[in-house]
């Protein structure tokens, strides 16, 4: 059963799992993260299995002025020129929602707030309906943080259960049209950390001209139970979390110098 917050037939829908009012780790500052509903992917060591679904039963409906207006009262805590902390879109994938995201995004630019989408890439396409709506969605974004969960397109299709070209091409397009990136890698040992695979990446972003930061994310297993409770086989059983020395190999390698 989902509860709607606010169902007017005009306005855009967005299926929201769940709200983060202070979240730090989701671009600059202090951010009101928002975890839309709904992703394509199915990476393995995703700790938001619940967000896959369309909608669940934690899904919550918001007008995107609704939603804004909860994010505004917390606007004390992104910083005095509204330029520190911000809005996060999260998720689940953000992009598969973005009628919604574009009029979210549209009202939180006219008060100034700065934007930022963690996005898997997936939805993304040349297509020139599409690309439409992205280009506006772009110029109303400040930051994107997006993944690079491997170079090699089959072995992101084994990790995720599909290809990686778009995926590289979003993040070519966006850099070509000036638009500022945080760049991520969940690092699993034995699966995600491969010299090769590592290296290429690493030239990838060398070729960008619009990274700000590139992280490694350790793999870790705290939403496990997740998948437990929802019954969906997990098969990274086995799989450890990346050491310190780990870590600081596959930074080597990315030759990451934030
Ligand atoms: S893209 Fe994100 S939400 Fe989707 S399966 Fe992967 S980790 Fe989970």
């Amino acid at each position: 059963m989902l509860s709607q917050e606010l169902v007017t037939e005009n306005y855009n829908k967005g299926f929201i799992n769940k709200i983060e009012t202070f979240g730090s780790v989701d671009g600059p500052g202090v951010r009101f993260v928002i975890f839309f509903q709904g992703c394509n992917m199915r990476c393995k060591y995703c700790h938001n299995p619940e967000t896959w679904a369309k909608s669940c039963g934690e899904t919550t409906i918001w007008s995107a002025k609704k939603l804004f207006d909860m994010a505004w009262k917390y606007h004390n805590y992104w910083g005095t020129n509204l330029d520190k902390g911000g809005i996060t879109a999260s998720g689940g994938e953000p992009l598969i929602q973005i009628d919604f995201l574009i009029e979210l995004f549209s009202i939180a630019k006219s008060y100034g707030v700065h934007t930022a989408i963690d996005t898997s890439g997936q939805p993304f396409s040349r297509d020139k309906a599409y690309l439409e709506k992205f280009d506006k969605l772009m110029s109303l974004t400040d930051l994107f943080i997006v993944d690079i969960k491997a170079f090699d397109t089959n072995l992101h299709k084994k990790l995720t259960g599909v290809g990686n070209e778009n995926i590289l091409d979003m993040i070519k397009y966006l850099s070509d049209n000036g638009k500022h990136m945080w760049i991520r890698r969940v690092l699993v040992p034995n699966l995600t950390d491969g010299e090769e695979d590592l290296k290429v990446t690493s030239s990838f972003i060398k070729s960008l001209k619009t990274v700000d930061k590139v992280e490694i994310l350790p793999y870790h297993t705290l939403g496990v139970f997740k998948w437990k409770k929802l019954n969906i086989p997990y098969s990274l059983e086995g799989y450890n979390s990346p050491t310190e020395e780990e870590i600081i190999r596959a930074e080597n390698l990315l030759e990451i110098k934030n």
